[in-house]
């Protein structure tokens, strides 16, 4: 990316405030798993139930550095108007959030079923139970209990800068600092434990979903969601969806909408006619090695 000679990037707007190309006043730059390109970003919703053809329901259409989990509320709310919710949404792991997760099923009952952000702080990381699921938390009295079997001093609710609510939990300086587990807990040369937690219900759904996405039965519900892989890679190779053939958000919509309804049509006549679902690919050779052995 390049910036104004003389400009600190800092200074600059947020992508989202910047233009990215003379071309196409809409396209923004976005980056997604390492790669960027200017343009656009689509979010396709498809049906997964076995026996009913699996049709593209919804066509959602950003400026590329749209954030993918800023796009559920307004997917449930396009399928609500169309009475098209499901009981359970399967989503990829960029649109998954404890908070997200909860409002989902308070808004509209839809039990979004994705991989579960991992608790990513060092004490998660080094598995020795002085993350936060570590801890045990009285809601009710408002009060943590740590591994040591110590109490907590202090609890703070606040927002943060998103408006999600959070809780900010200190334990005592006489406890932390004699504790002969200190450095597995803490790194702080001489304040005593934090603890920075989500809401309650946000909170308990999280550690359930974390500890569920190891289960066997969740990885074969979740496999269902594969389908939608095929129907990306569908619209990208067969039909250029990547490409926006016009300028302007309004118009590249418009393309990714009868590209759906192209994959629709196409799926509608396979499911009339008897032809089965795709299966996963296959690699050339081995489909030449069957065909020899045939
Ligand atoms: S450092 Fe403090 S919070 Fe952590 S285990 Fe020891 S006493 Fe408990």
């Amino acid at each position: 990316m390049h910036h104004s000679p003389g400009r600190d990037p800092k200074d600059l707007p947020s992508s989202g405030g910047r233009q990215a190309s003379p071309y196409d006043q809409d396209a923004r730059y976005g980056v997604k798993r390492g790669s960027g390109w200017v343009g656009y970003k689509t979010h396709l919703t498809e049906v997964c139930e076995p026996d009913v053809p699996h049709v593209v329901v919804n066509v959602a259409t950003t400026a590329a550095q749209v954030a993918d989990n800023e796009l559920i509320p307004f997917i449930h709310a396009r399928l609500a108007e169309r009475e098209l919710l499901p009981d359970i949404h399967l989503i990829d792991s960029g649109y998954t959030g404890g908070e997200l997760v909860v409002a989902s099923r308070n808004c509209y009952g839809i039990e979004l079923f994705g991989p579960a952000r991992e608790d990513c702080s060092w004490q998660a990381k080094a598995r020795e139970g002085f993350d936060s699921s570590g801890f045990s938390i009285d809601w009710h009295s408002q009060t943590v209990t740590c591994p040591q079997g110590k109490t907590s001093t202090n609890w703070a609710p606040w927002r943060t800068k998103a408006g999600e609510e959070s809780i900010h939990v200190d334990f005592a300086k006489a406890d932390c600092t004699p504790c002969p587990v200190r450095t597995k807990c803490t790194r702080a040369k001489r304040e005593p434990r934090q603890l920075t937690l989500h809401a309650r219900e946000v909170h308990q759904t999280l550690q359930r979903n974390r500890a569920a996405q190891h289960t066997q039965a969740w990885k074969q519900q979740y496999a269902l969601r594969s389908g939608i892989e095929g129907t990306i890679s569908q619209a990208v190779r067969g039909f250029q969806l990547r490409r926006s053939r016009y300028p302007g958000l309004a118009k590249t919509h418009l393309q990714h909408v009868l590209t759906a309804a192209a994959i629709n049509l196409a799926r509608i006549d396979a499911w009339l006619t008897g032809v089965p679902l795709a299966t996963s690919r296959r690699h050339h050779l081995e489909k030449l090695q069957t065909a020899a052995a045939a």
